[in-house]
């Protein structure tokens, strides 16, 4: 499961890894906290959202995963009893084994709150008197941090990843997920003059593969708090394509 704070933050950084799931056979969902509703100069709030949502769902439609809206605003996405809730419902309805979300540290306050609260959604998930009426869920998943935008943090340090994963062979897949967020695809376009949203992806992954020695690549960094599983679960499914 992927739950990031967006329609196409899962697709620019771990949509390869999603892919290589799906794959291999296993079940896949991918939640937003926002549907996007501020990512337009010209359309209503609801118009964007429809758009938006129907995009994140053709994106997902096409590894065979599930898209859900958890229906908070861009821009306002706060860490609260709401948030809390329905992140952990959404846990225990669909039981994920391991979670991908954003970076802790990011280039804006929605990715690094939906980090924040999907740390504690994945904690509280088994927690019994948490104010969700839906069976708790244990154990504890794998909860992986993507990269942050430009694998940089606010103040221009760089973020490293301990966990490379090779998408070469997902990148194609990669960017037709990518692509089906023609909204936004768009918009840079017009003010870029050119294919910048697709891209500034490839020349991410592709300097990601460069650290490892493949051609692309997505880097996350695993969450080893107390309470969480300690072993590196990505290169036990997915063995050579894993770098760390
Ligand atoms: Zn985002």
């Amino acid at each position: 499961m992927g739950i990031f704070a967006h329609p196409d933050d899962a697709e620019l950084m771990c949509a390869g890894t999603l892919s290589l799931f799906s794959k291999a056979g296993w079940e896949v969902h991918i939640v937003t906290m926002a549907p996007g509703d501020k990512g337009t100069a010209e359309l209503t709030r609801a118009e964007i959202s429809r758009i938006r949502k129907k995009e994140a769902a053709n994106s997902a439609m096409l590894i065979g995963a599930t898209y859900h809206c958890l229906e908070f605003e861009d821009l306002y996405i706060t860490y609260d009893r709401e948030s809390l809730n329905r992140t952990t419902a959404v846990i225990r309805s669909a039981k994920p084994s391991v979670v991908f979300t954003a970076s802790p540290s990011d280039y804006m306050p929605d990715h690094e709150i939906t980090a924040t609260i999907v740390q504690a959604a994945c904690f509280a998930s088994g927690v019994k008197n948490l104010e969700v009426d839906m069976t708790p869920y244990e154990p504890v998943p794998y909860l992986y941090y993507s990269d942050p935008m430009e694998g940089k943090d606010i103040f221009g340090k760089p973020v490293l990843p301990s966990v490379y994963v090779d998408i070469t062979s997902e990148i194609g897949i990669k960017e037709q997920m990518l692509a089906c967020h023609a909204s936004q695809r768009d918009w840079l376009m017009m003010h870029h003059k050119m294919d910048e949203y697709i891209l500034a992806m490839k020349r991410f992954s592709a300097q990601r593969g460069s650290e490892t020695g493949t051609a692309f690549a997505e880097g996350f960094r695993q969450h080893l708090g107390h309470g969480f599983p300690q072993n590196n679960v990505l290169r036990d499914i997915f063995n050579n394509l894993v770098h760390e």
